[in-house]
């Protein structure tokens, strides 16, 4: 397995692709984007994971025998179709296949929260901080919400493909409809456009929650500091469920969203009686 490899990450607004040096040295040869232009609809999508993997053959001077790509959602392991992608244009599509005849690849999916935890725990976080966890939860918070079991240096897929998928458990009914057609999904709660919703039904004002974050660290903005406080008590809310389940040795959150500190000091803390 020392050749390079070939990864895709396939976000909503953005579409990345590196090439690593190799599984023992995960060095980055190539790193490159281009936008995903979601509302185009599906074939737009599909040609600009073409047009990606033809700017890193470009970059690199080298052909991939195989792509690796991390996606929202998943494939269905029966009916070979996409499903629970928050880039909604991608559910119901034979992606894997449609991507194969258009580029003449191998093509393997898998879910990018799954990816995460799996990259976490063998190049990252969990093996220079917990090398001997047997049990690792990855989450990314970001403009969705996923979630990736870990088991032994394995990721736990699932017979249908969504084990780890906490971002559509119900959570609290403030965080209104969600895509997937119910309503107060944790994604709905504690996303990034989720936390910004909230501020603006606070104040009126739509601000992108770096924005939020800061003015809460400064503590200029009482409304600010509630919409953090808000993230955290619902985070440690909707994330005690995994806990319960399956108490995991750690648990690792990627993701716009993950970057906020607080969520680490005051995400674990008691609740107490707080009203959002
Ligand atoms: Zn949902």
């Amino acid at each position: 397995m020392n050749q390079p490899l070939w990864g895709i990450d396939l976000g909503g607004t953005k579409i990345e692709g590196v090439i690593l040096e190799s599984i023992d040295n995960p060095t980055p040869l190539v790193r490159t984007r281009v936008d995903t232009e979601a509302p185009k609809g599906y074939d737009h999508i599909i040609g600009q994971i073409a047009r990606l993997v033809a700017n890193m053959e470009e970059q690199s001077g080298m052909k991939p025998t195989a792509v690796g790509i991390g996606t929202p959602g998943v494939l269905d392991p029966t009916l070979q179709t996409m499903k629970n992608c928050n880039t909604v244009a991608l559910n119901g599509k034979p992606l894997q296949k449609d991507l194969e005849k258009n580029l003449q690849l191998r093509i393997e999916l898998a879910n990018d929260a799954n990816c995460f935890a799996l990259a976490e725990t063998h190049w990252g976080v969990v093996k220079t901080s917990a090398p001997n966890a047997k049990m690792v939860f990855g989450v990314i918070m970001g403009t969705g919400v996923g979630g990736g079991i870990v088991i032994d240096g394995k990721i736990w897929s699932g017979r249908h493909g969504i084990g780890g998928e906490w971002g559509h458990n119900f959570l609290d009914e403030s965080g209104g409809p969600c895509y997937c057609g119910k309503s107060g999904c944790v994604e709905t709660v504690i996303s990034g456009p989720g936390t910004e919703r909230y501020y603006e039904k606070l104040t009126g004002q739509r601000l992108k929650l770096k924005e939020i974050v800061s003015r809460h660290k400064e503590g200029s903005d009482p409304a600010a500091t509630k919409t953090i406080e808000r993230l955290c008590h619902f985070f440690g809310k909707g994330i005690s469920v995994i806990t319960n389940l399956l108490d995991p040795d750690v648990l690792v959150i990627g993701g716009g969203v993950g970057n906020i500190d607080a969520l680490y000091t005051e995400g674990p803390g008691p609740a107490g009686e707080v009203h959002f």
